[in-house]
């Protein structure tokens, strides 16, 4: 027997991946190989990579291998020379995730020293509430199953099915994600681990199921009594293929029932399906932090149409310990912030306020026709999953609805709805939309959008699959039931019919076959119908660019999904996280495709929209205006916004922008090319009634400068306040801007401004304001913008002079509202 001594070098210790590793090398060889760990004294078959993670071998730990057997030598050489160079590797920790779209904290917040945990925003907004995470299924119900002759036969069933899966999902991974299935693989065909099932089985009398879970528990206690910090992700992996043995084996005992929401509650899940997520009280959902989903996966999609703020960049496991407690999630800046002081809830809350106050001035104007500055018309409407959406969607300023997502109608059910409901649920939206058009998007079901009840086998690449109109010959029953509900809602109100997924010229031509002979059913049938219902399709598959002079022959519009035109297109999958730094729309590629598509299209007499994301996104619509796109349509609460800045551009310059968007050669390039592009706009007074503030609070001086800068964000002056707001500090850590007499004069020429402003905050009481001028009860800020040139100093000198007068003070401090403030001022100085 030989043996090699070495020292644990796994800084997480030996987890799941690097025992996979360990046992994979160990099993080249016909020596028999056991593994020792002496802190512990533990030992265990080193070809058994579950008995390796029992270990429960730390950092350092000194271990040792003992080999007996014929090629021991070789084994010993070649094991000692892994240990040394190659083991390390296996610890690697999962690449970080892509760059969040973050704000720095601003020093509002940074200055209370806050406990922070950073993640990456995949929805905006702030929520509060109680971290409750999502456990996808509670495997007790499964106890109940009784004991069956079968049982051994269906343990190697499904344990070779559950093998043959992994190995499927295995040949399309690579990297990390394929490390750690393959450890879940050589988990299950670890004999120690079913084995000990079996043995539950035949010693206790158990049945299969409670065999499974009973075993489950006995190895994840295990684990979960070591105190290494990777001991959670070792429980989780015998959990996890614990549960996908129960659901192999009873697929009908899955859980369908829903998490019931019963306080405010910020959400933790590794990912919830659209349904799921539909499932749960939204009033009390306010935040989500889901670790496994991509930008615009549906349920995203979902959470943004309800303003749900939504964190990626945490395991379940890793937020675990912070169960059932208090917590901020920040989708502003990209945090979660558990059990936050009063400071820090105090800078939440005003933060809050402050944005509620920036959506009621956006939504006041919400209802006015979407038109930019120079009065060229872009249709803005919204995108609705459901009937009980139009209302919100309309409030918001939806011009229409301009895709309806009929497919959610069909999900989390056991059968799809029969045309009664759906009609119903039609009716209801043209109802809430009144002679606003709304396009119903025919059943989209396929990719990440799946129903059990259809019994569509399992796919290796669902999105290159068999989805949306390519299923519908074949359930083409359930397809004419819709377009029969769809016919007859139309009847009243102004319905339009969108296809999903189209590529070609003969699947068009086939759903209009089946118009016809609906139509002439519904005729037979004496039943009210609309007899001339717009037809589009969605431009989602790239192909259909080509030929979009041959679509223009047989349809009345395009929409373009850019959700999935930017997978097709890049070959980027939408939903996978590690490639969400390529899945960007925005690139000469993609908008030379929207150019080319739109002139083909004006030129036949056709209108183009965009129903994906990146109709939303306020970023982009300057390109998308001067694209020549007709419409946009985007989630409810995104529409104020965009209608509001629709409002500052001029379609002249921004159809330049995008002409030269489309001939630079890098996304960077265009990003640039946006920074520099300025919308015109009205000049606005520097001194204004609206930018002066009295408050009862007793705001510290962090506060009162987030109040500042963030009312100038209500008030439209900037879209930047937490930017506004750092320059504000930068000025202030140079300079005391106390200037005596109880006033300070923050002060600031910055890039982030769009009107210049002076803000004023009259406070309650005497407030410290860390300067060695004392105390302060009034504060005036100056932002200027760059542009301004001296302006700056002169206003500042201006004030600064005038308040060594005590007349000038004692009035100002002695004025009682924002109108004597502003009146006085006004008087004094020359600006
Ligand atoms: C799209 O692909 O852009 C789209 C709107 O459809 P969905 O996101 O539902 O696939
Ligand atoms: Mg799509």
């Amino acid at each position: 027997m030989l043996t090699l001594d070495f020292l644990c070098p796994l800084p997480n210790g030996l987890h799941a991946r690097p025992a996979w590793a360990l046992k994979e090398q160990c099993s080249a060889w016909r020596s028999d190989i056991r593994f020792i760990n002496h802190r512990l004294n533990s030992h265990a078959d080193a070809k058994s990579s579950l008995a390796l993670v029992s270990t429960g071998t730390l950092f350092n730990d000194s271990c040792s291998l003992e080999i007996y057997g014929p090629d021991e030598e070789q084994a010993r050489r070649a094991l000692e020379s892994w240990l040394d160079k190659d083991f390390i590797d296996s610890d690697s920790e999962l690449p970080a995730a892509a760059a969040p779209q973050s704000h720095p904290l601003p020093r509002s917040l940074s200055r209370l020293h806050p406990h922070i945990l950073p993640g990456t925003i995949l929805a905006s907004g702030i929520g509060f509430g109680t971290i409750t995470l999502w456990r996808s299924d509670s495997l007790e119900r499964y106890r109940a199953i009784p004991a069956s002759p079968e049982d051994m036969t269906r343990l190697e069933h499904s344990l070779a099915e559950l093998a043959d899966s992994l190995n499927q999902q295995l040949r399309l991974l690579d990297g990390e994600s394929k490390t750690i299935l393959s450890a879940h693989l050589s988990l299950i065909q670890d004999d120690e681990f079913a084995s000990n099932i079996r043995r539950l089985m035949r010693d206790q009398k158990q049945g299969l199921a409670a065999a499974i879970i009973d075993n489950m528990e006995a190895i994840c206690a295990k684990l979960l009594a070591s105190s290494s910090d990777y001991l959670r992700e070792r429980a989780s992996d015998i959990r996890d293929i614990s549960e996908r043995l129960l659901h192999i084996t009873w697929p009908a005992y899955r859980n369908q029932d829903m998490l019931r929401l019963t306080q405010p509650t910020l959400l933790v899940a590794e990912d919830l399906t659209p349904s799921q997520f539909l499932g749960l009280d939204l009033t009390q959902l306010k935040g989500m932090v889901l670790e496994k989903t991509g930008r615009t996966s549906h349920t995203l999609i979902l959470a943004r149409a309800s303003s749900i703020p939504v964190l990626s960049g945490f395991s379940v496991t890793e937020l675990s310990a912070l169960e059932h407690r208090q917590a901020v999630l920040d989708g502003q800046c990209g945090v979660l912030v558990p059990e936050p002081d009063d400071a820090v809830m105090g800078y939440y809350r005003l933060a809050r306020e402050l944005a509620d106050k920036r959506v009621e001035r956006q939504t006041r104007d919400a209802a006015l026709t979407a038109l930019s500055r120079d009065g060229h018309r872009l249709e803005i409407a919204a995108n609705i999953g459901s009937a009980l959406e139009a209302p919100g969607a309309f409030e918001s300023g939806a011009e229409g609805i301009g895709l309806f997502r009929s497919e959610m109608l069909y999900m989390d059910r056991q059968a799809a709805p029969d045309e009664q409901e759906q009609f119903e649920a039609y009716q209801q939206v043209l109802l809430a939309a009144g002679d606003k058009p709304v396009i119903f998007r025919t059943m989209d079901i396929g990719g990440d959008k799946q129903l059990n009840y259809l019994n569509i086998p399992q796919e290796e690449n669902p999105f290159l699959g068999y989805r949306a109109v390519r299923i519908y010959p074949e359930f083409a029953g359930l397809f004419r039931t819709q377009l029969r509900a769809i016919l007859r809602a139309g009847a009243q109100g102004n319905a339009q019919l969108m296809i999903p997924m189209v590529h070609s010229l003969d699947q068009i031509l086939w759903v209009k076959s089946q118009l016809r002979e609906v139509k002439a059913e519904l005729q037979a049938e004496g039943l009210r119908y609309a007899n001339s219902l717009p037809l589009g399709i969605m431009v989602e598959v790239p192909s259909v660019c080509y030929i979009i002079d041959h679509f223009c022959d047989e349809v009345d519009f395009f929409s373009i999904g850019s959700n999935d035109m930017t997978q097709y297109l890049y070959a980027v999958d939408r939903n996978n996280p590690r490639v969400s730094p390529l899945y960007n729309p925005i690139t000469p590629s993609f908008l030379r495709m929207l150019s080319q598509i739109v002139t083909v299209a004006h030129r036949h007499g056709k209108w183009v929209g965009i129903c994906g994301e990146l109709g939303g996104e306020s970023r982009y619509l300057p390109l998308m205006l001067g694209l020549g796109l007709d419409e946009l349509s985007m989630s409810g609460p995104r529409i104020p916004a965009i209608k509001s800045l629709l409002r500052q551009l001029n379609s002249d310059a921004c159809r330049e922008l995008a002409d030269k968007a489309c001939e630079c050669r890098s996304a960077e390039e265009i990003e640039t090319l946006l920074r520099e592009f300025t919308p015109l706009e009205e000049a606005r007074p520097l001194l204004a009634l609206e930018n002066i503030l009295f408050t009862d609070k007793p705001y510290r001086k962090e506060q009162i400068i987030q109040l500042l800068c963030g009312n100038l964000a209500a008030n439209g002056r900037t879209e930047h306040p937490l930017e506004l707001e750092e320059d504000i500090w930068q000025r202030e850590e140079i300079v005391t801007t106390g200037v005596g007499f109880g006033v300070a004069i923050p002060h600031t020429k910055s890039a982030w401004i769009r009107h210049s402003s002076i803000s004023i905050a009259r406070l309650p009481a005497l407030t410290d304001w860390q300067s060695e001028m004392g105390e302060v009860e009034l504060v005036i800020m100056l932002t200027l913008g760059e542009h301004e040139g001296i302006n700056h100093v002169k206003v500042f000198s201006q004030l600064a002079r005038k308040l060594v007068n005590k007349a000038f003070r004692q009035s100002l401090m002695e004025a009682r509202d924002a109108q004597a403030i502003l009146d006085l001022l006004n008087r004094e100085l020359v600006f």
